[in-house]
């Protein structure tokens, strides 16, 4: 797939983003092995903290949908300087998409390309996980 539609679909889903207190609407879209496009826009309410990320959206409504497998990611957004994703959204992109392609995007333009790896070094994952080995079960007889 070129990137042209990948893109053009991250900025179309822009145009859904709720961003009435930043006003920093950002879509983005992810692209499956098999070509399909999976889009979201990013939705703020009056919490804040639980405004949610286009591409956190669009990996989430990808996952409801069955996909699992993604080749790269684009995200959209007006500013200035090229938007990467978040914190919070490379660490879950890492896990449900790994070493994806990433695109920052304006006006339906490709500024940079990155890998996530390249954006999120010394990524915490299930690889860090190991079975617990020295956990003894409680001992209640010596509380008397
Ligand atoms: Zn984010």
């Amino acid at each position: 797939m070129n990137h042209a539609a990948l893109i053009a679909s991250a900025e179309a889903a822009r145009g859904f983003a709720h961003a009435p207190y930043s006003g920093f609407k950002v879509g983005a879209a992810l692209e499956t092995d098999d070509g399909e496009i999976i889009s979201g826009c990013n939705i703020e309410n009056a919490t804040l903290g639980l405004t949610m990320c286009a591409e956190r959206v669009a990996l989430f409504k990808a996952i409801s949908m069955g996909k699992t497998r993604f080749v790269r990611c684009a995200i959209a957004t007006a500013a200035e300087k090229p938007t990467p994703p978040c914190g919070s959204c490379r660490q879950l992109l890492w896990e449900f998409a790994g070493d994806v392609e990433i695109l920052l995007t304006r006006d339906r333009q490709l500024l940079e390309a990155h890998r996530l790896q390249d954006l999120f070094p010394l990524a915490f994952d299930r690889t860090h996980f190991q079975p617990e080995t020295t956990a003894q079960p409680a001992n209640n007889a010596d509380c008397t």
